[in-house]
């Protein structure tokens, strides 16, 4: 990993005294005033927004981030309570409709500094090269204006960063990781066993988690509140990993301020900066260019906010893209009761993944495929998986105090993108006066069919560990889309650069440009699309 820090100084920056947080670094970072016209405002500081932040810090441009949410401080703001961390998440009003509605909150998305990966799992695989063209191939989803080969090198950059921990990878563009795989509690022992004899290969990650020390970061403590905010930072967060050094390089991170609107000059069709809330006065921030990276159902809820006399149906949405295609992974969860203790509580979630079902498989009716990962569900989520099955009062209490015996898979179905899976504006307003999001979200006939698949192959895994009773519930993951990229303005909201097509110097550097979405977790590829749009804003002109 020689490199890493001369390109990214976060892990060096954190405290080396038993504390989290460099609060000097906090108290003492570039302040600018909203008169000042910044190069560049990104609105939200997760996953996508951090990255962009940072390397455009690092190239030497002032920059100011802002975001909805906290600046988290890990030692006084985390808990290794379950039900004491859900403030973590983005709890804001929002509409859902369609024929399968999606259930928003918790396992959606995060707000504050750090984004929805201060309690994301820690999950960090690839796409495929195959993702970047489904309808090439398989006349499904859509292609991508870039390769693989586009994002490889910033794949590679940001599993150093992170850094991943992983077996050598053999699926996809096999690779290997910067960090050896880390041991596997009872849940990871489970999945390998079950899955080596029913004739599947699995591997050990790949996760963000720290094994060994990374500059100041420590090793994980294996205690598994991964989706709780990791208090050790040992797992992988942009709060950690590209924030601190943002700071270093003169960014600005302005927490608890709410983006409402992005300003378009008539005149020049330029957007001139953003309004936002913080402490409960408008304020107005300048700046010569704007990235939104809001989340997937934020990020085009404020491009629909930001109508004016020149766009009347919402900013970038003269060709009706705005919103639309945006998806979730089907999620199913497939549980299994063993005699022996497995304690699954008793290492990250995240240990274990297959890809093996990833891809099309010609001798199947359905298109594209479905990965498979330890979940690990704590008490409370396993309630809610138990009553999911519709278990409920004494027998809802026997599957409690029987929770040391079970363990627990989850799979990632790739849902196609639909036209008609969107976000438009609901008629009811949030505590700022602005309209909320109405998800809508209906399943198609090749969804339906990879959740059953997905299902079976999980089932058979923790049949053949010795599994002598499995239940399973259907849920969502991962929602990604809504500004997509595409060749050109007909067919999504951004170029390949992330640039919107509508507006020259308004950029979208998170998950709402993904055009597919594979059977992998999103983290990581998200960050390596922001840090490629910054590699090629460096390059353009200011
Ligand atoms: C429970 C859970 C588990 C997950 N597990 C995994 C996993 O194992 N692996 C994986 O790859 N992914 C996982 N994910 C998903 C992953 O965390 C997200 O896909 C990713 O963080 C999205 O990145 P983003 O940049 O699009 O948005 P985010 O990271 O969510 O960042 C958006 C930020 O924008 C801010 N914001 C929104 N609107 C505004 C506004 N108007 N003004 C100012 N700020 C605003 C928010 O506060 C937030 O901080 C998980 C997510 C959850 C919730
Ligand atoms: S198990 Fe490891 S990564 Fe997860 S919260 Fe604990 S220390 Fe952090």
């Amino acid at each position: 990993m020689t490199g890493v820090r001369e390109r990214n100084e976060s892990a060096w920056l954190i405290p080396n005294d038993g504390t989290r947080t460099n609060h000097g670094l906090r108290r003492d970072m570039r302040r600018f005033d909203d008169t000042d016209e910044v190069d560049l405002v990104v609105v939200g500081c997760g996953a996508g927004g951090s990255v962009l932040t940072q390397r455009l810090a690092r190239g030497g441009w002032t920059v100011v981030a802002l975001d909805a949410g906290p600046f988290w401080d890990p030692d006084r703001d985390w808990v290794s309570d379950e039900a004491g961390s859900h403030r973590l998440y983005w709890t804001e009003p929002r509409v859902i409709d369609g024929a399968d509605p999606v259930p928003l909150g918790s396992n959606n998305s995060g707000r504050g500094v750090g984004g929805s990966m201060v309690h994301y799992a820690g999950y960090t695989p690839r796409l495929h090269p195959s993702d970047f063209e489904t309808y090439a191939r398989d006349g499904v989803g859509a292609d991508w204006p870039i390769s693989y080969q586009d994002l490889k090198g910033y794949y590679a950059a940001i599993e150093e960063e992170l850094p991943v921990a992983g077996e050598a990878w053999p699926w996809g563009d096999p690779h290997t990781y910067p960090q050896r795989p880390h041991p596997v509690g009872g849940n990871g022992e489970i999945f390998l066993r079950g899955a080596r004899k029913a004739g599947i290969t699995a591997k050990v990650g790949p996760v963000a988690i720290v094994n060994g020390r990374f500059g100041n970061r420590p090793h994980c403590i294996y205690r598994g509140f991964c989706l709780q905010g990791c208090k050790v930072n040992a797992k992988a967060s942009p709060l950690i990993t590209h924030i601190p050094d943002a700071l270093a390089h003169g960014a600005e991170v302005r927490p608890d301020s709410m983006v409402t609107r992005i300003e378009v000059d008539e005149r020049t069709g330029r957007a001139t900066g953003v309004h936002y809330v913080r402490d409960g006065i408008s304020r107005f921030q300048r700046a010569r260019m704007v990235a939104v990276a809001g989340y997937s159902i934020e990020t085009p809820r404020l491009l629909l906010n930001s109508a004016s006399k020149r766009f009347p149906d919402g900013l970038c949405n003269d060709f009706d893209r705005v919103g639309r295609y945006l998806m979730v992974q089907g999620a199913p969860q497939t549980a299994g009761r063993f005699d022996a203790e497995v304690r699954m509580y008793k290492a990250p979630p995240p240990e274990v993944s297959s890809e093996q079902f990833y891809e099309t498989d010609p001798a199947r009716a359905y298109k594209r495929g479905f990965s498979i990962q330890t979940v690990s569900p704590l008490p409370i989520t396993w309630a809610e998986h138990v009553a999911a099955q519709g278990h409920w009062g004494s027998k809802l209490r026997e599957y409690m105090s029987d929770y040391v015996h079970w363990s627990c898979l989850g799979a990632l179905c790739e849902f196609l993108p639909r036209a008609d899976n969107r976000v438009t504006l609901a008629d009811e307003k949030d505590r700022h006066g602005l309209p909320v999001a109405r998800f809508s979200y209906s399943q198609g006939d090749n969804d339906k069919q990879l959740m059953k698949a997905a299902q079976q192959v999980m089932e058979d895994i923790l049949h053949a560990a010795g599994a002598d009773e499995v239940i399973t519930i259907n849920r969502y993951a991962h929602l990604v889309g809504g500004a997509r990229m595409a060749a050109d303005e007909r067919h999504g909201v951004v170029d390949a650069d992330c640039r919107t097509f509508a507006v020259p110097n308004l950029f979208i550097t998170d998950g709402s440009v993904l055009p597919t979405q594979g059977s992998a977790n999103p983290a990581l590829t998200i960050m390596a699309v922001a840090a490629r749009a910054a590699d090629r804003l460096r390059g353009s002109k200011r």
